[in-house]
């Protein structure tokens, strides 16, 4: 998982994110479940106190079952 900065989608103050775009379930068997539990590419800004999932495209690998896969968010 990487901490990258962005600007808050509502008072535009730098704050920290953890964003994270590849999701390869054969070499880490955790990704899935942090993709689907919403923890990761979430944002909350300690300024304003926003909350939300951020506008990141991810990729999603499987190679047991030959999957790859985009998520656009909407
Ligand atoms: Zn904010």
């Amino acid at each position: 998982m990487t901490q990258t900065q962005i600007a808050c989608p509502r008072c535009k103050q730098m704050i920290t994110a953890n964003v994270e775009q590849l999701f390869d379930v054969t070499a880490d068997s955790q990704a899935k479940q942090r993709l689907l539990s919403g923890q990761v590419n979430h944002a909350r800004c300690p300024y304003c106190g926003y909350q939300g999932r951020l506008a990141t495209p991810v990729v999603y690998h499987d190679n047991e079952k030959e999957l790859l896969l985009t998520f656009f968010p909407p």
